[in-house]
């Protein structure tokens, strides 16, 4: 099947059935836009048993997500939707940019969720946007934005729940969404130790992407202990 889309850490083809498309997991870890680079045996598969646990996780509790099913290892349907150039990032704690943007110690806990959404657009950095600008530059109406940010907020609740019985804090995560042909929002992406922080709430240990990103840990087995954990298999 034709390979429509390339991305860092995805490959999305076409498949037989209208409106669905065949992802796959990539090896490939990428980090400051890029600028940091290794190809991670089993991170692919790895990314795809999180994801694909944790789209089924949010259907259960009435999320919907672009995901239909795992179909191998490395691979998932999922129903083909036009992704609006937002990533929508929930922080719990501050940690990241957040942290170094506002001056505060990394793990210093915000009163509320937040939510920061910045342009998808590696060229330009993936810039912070406001409300205003999305509107104007016609990524999402008023409207659109208020369901986004509604579902992120939902979304945040279940997963701090989920994480809370293994003893991990969910710092932060991002996600994006995408529009059906007939107009209705999704969940869509993944949500994947790439994608969220998460720590040990006693111990702090980081089971996320900063392994690699700052040259803490192996991220293979980081993932590995992260699914262990979990009892995700
Ligand atoms: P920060 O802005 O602190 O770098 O990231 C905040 C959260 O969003 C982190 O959980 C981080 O993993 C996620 N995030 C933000 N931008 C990206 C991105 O371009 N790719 C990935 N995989 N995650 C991102």
């Amino acid at each position: 099947m034709e390979l429509l889309y390339e991305g860092k850490a995805k490959k999305v083809y076409s498949t037989d059935t209208e409106n669905v498309l065949r992802i796959e997991y990539k090896n490939d870890a990428t980090a400051f836009n890029g600028v940091k680079k290794d190809n991670i045996e089993g991170k692919g598969i790895l990314n795809n048993l999180f994801s694909s646990f944790f789209f089924e996780m949010l259907a259960g509790k009435g999320i919907k997500s672009h995901f239909i099913k795992k179909i191998s290892q490395t691979e998932q349907l999922v129903q083909s939707v036009t992704i609006i150039p937002l990533e929508v990032i929930v922080r719990n704690v501050a940690a990241g940019t957040l942290a170094k943007r506002i001056g505060k110690e990394e793990g210093y806990l915000m009163r509320r969720p937040i939510i920061e959404l910045c342009y998808k657009n590696d060229a330009l950095g993936d810039p912070m946007l406001n409300d205003d600008h999305i509107e104007v530059l016609d990524i999402a109406t008023q409207f659109e934005l208020q369901e986004i940010k509604a579902k992120a907020l939902e979304i945040n609740e279940v997963l701090i729940a989920y994480f809370k019985n293994f003893n991990i804090d969910l710092i932060d995560f991002k996600l994006e969404f995408g529009k059906t042909a007939d107009g209705k929002i999704l969940l869509a992406d993944e949500i994947s130790p790439d994608t969220c922080r998460l720590w040990d709430a006693t111990t702090k240990q980081k089971f996320d992407k900063d392994v690699f990103r700052r040259d803490i840990a192996p991220l293979r087995e980081t993932y590995q202990a992260l699914a262990d954990k979990l009892g995700i298999s």
